[in-house]
């Protein structure tokens, strides 16, 4: 039967809340009186944290498990998960239990409201360093302002978002993935519920600054071209230094004769004008960059929120490009195990 909700948990060494994470997850689910699964995808654990995925799948059947034949990252997780997913609604959702499972509930109440995509808002963040505070304020920030999207501020992958949304992100085959720059981009009605982020309960976080790092560079490449857009203003800026150093070197030498500034100052003006016209030309190569970027990224060119008066709704195309990601086995999904 297919399920109104379908629950989406990436898992990399979390064998000690994974329990907690169930059994909250489970009464939550049960208040709703609909139908939902459990998808837990395992990122490569080395923890038992497989193990204990499986056997709640033995005795709840609600649990599915997709199990990575090593570890691809938390966005490649979550995309998996939404890949298997069938319900109305999927829901991303951490299994640290920083995301508290209970916030669910008013997810649901706006997607009944018929938004589709409820995120949820981090009001305040409890117990984490400075450090990271400040990196996410920052982060979120400066991704704000550089990307064409709206991304809300202060927001991370939990969130609720419809089967039509879910439809289109399976259709995004980019691989370095920002799921929550994705579904923004999607469009649709979306808001926010606000929640207290809780401190981890147990275990450690799995990003390291190497990896917050890159996961930043996914972001603003794949949502913004501003990298590639310094170019020209550089280019500008030695321009007018061109100019300006080949006037001032002019008045200079009318008022104190020729031997001023010696054969340096052909050099400096020649060097500023060249390395301008250089930039230039890195920045029209750049622009062809992110065209090409942009077309194999391959994503939909639009989406359609609803037609009007047409007798039979144009074909869907199917992606054509293989999932980023390898699974080793998966459990659940038809109440079989595939090796
Ligand atoms: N995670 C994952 N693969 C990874 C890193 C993390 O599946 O390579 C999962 C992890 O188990 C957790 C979620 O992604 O459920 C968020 O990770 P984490 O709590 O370490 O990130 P933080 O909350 O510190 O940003
Ligand atoms: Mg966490």
């Amino acid at each position: 039967m297919k399920p109104v909700y379908s629950i989406v948990a990436p898992v990399y060494n979390e064998v000690k809340v994974l329990p907690e994470f169930y059994e909250r997850v489970r009464k939550v689910m049960q208040d709703t009186h609909a139908e939902w699964e459990l998808i837990m995808v395992n990122d490569g654990s080395r923890d038992g944290s497989l193990d204990a995925m499986l056997s709640l799948a033995a005795q709840d059947s609600h649990v599915k498990v997709i199990n990575f034949a090593r570890n691809f990252g938390h966005q490649v997780a979550v995309t998996a998960g939404i890949d298997y997913a069938t319900g109305d609604a999927v829901i991303l959702i951490d299994t640290d239990l920083q995301d508290p499972p209970e916030v669910i509930a008013d997810l649901i109440a706006k997607w009944k409201e018929s938004y589709e995509v409820v995120y949820a808002i981090r009001t305040k963040r409890e117990g984490e360093t400075p450090f990271k505070l400040f990196t996410a304020k920052v982060f979120y920030r400066f991704i704000y302002r550089i990307t064409d999207v709206d991304i809300p501020l202060d927001t991370g992958d939990f969130r609720l978002m419809d089967e039509r949304v879910a439809n289109v992100l399976r259709q995004m085959r980019e691989h370095n993935r920002f799921i929550r720059g994705m579904t923004s981009w999607v469009g649709f009605k979306q808001t926010g519920v606000g929640y207290i982020r809780k401190p981890r309960k147990a275990g450690e976080t799995k990003y390291s600054l190497k990896k917050m790092l890159s996961f930043a560079a996914d972001a603003i490449t794949s949502f913004s071209f501003f990298p590639l857009q310094i170019m020209v203003y550089m280019s500008g800026f030695l321009g007018v230094m061109a100019v300006i150093a080949g006037i001032v070197i002019s008045i200079l030498r009318l008022a104190f004769g020729a031997e001023f500034f010696g054969g340096q100052a052909t050099t400096i003006v020649l060097l500023l004008l060249l390395s301008s016209f250089q930039m230039f030309f890195l920045f029209i190569i750049g622009q062809y960059v992110a065209r090409i970027y942009d077309e194999t990224r391959g994503r939909p060119l639009y989406v359609v929120a609803s037609t009007s008066g047409f007798v039979q709704p144009p074909a869907q195309h199917e992606p054509t490009n293989k999932p980023p990601y390898t699974v080793a086995m998966t459990v659940g999904f038809d109440g079989q195990e595939h090796g």
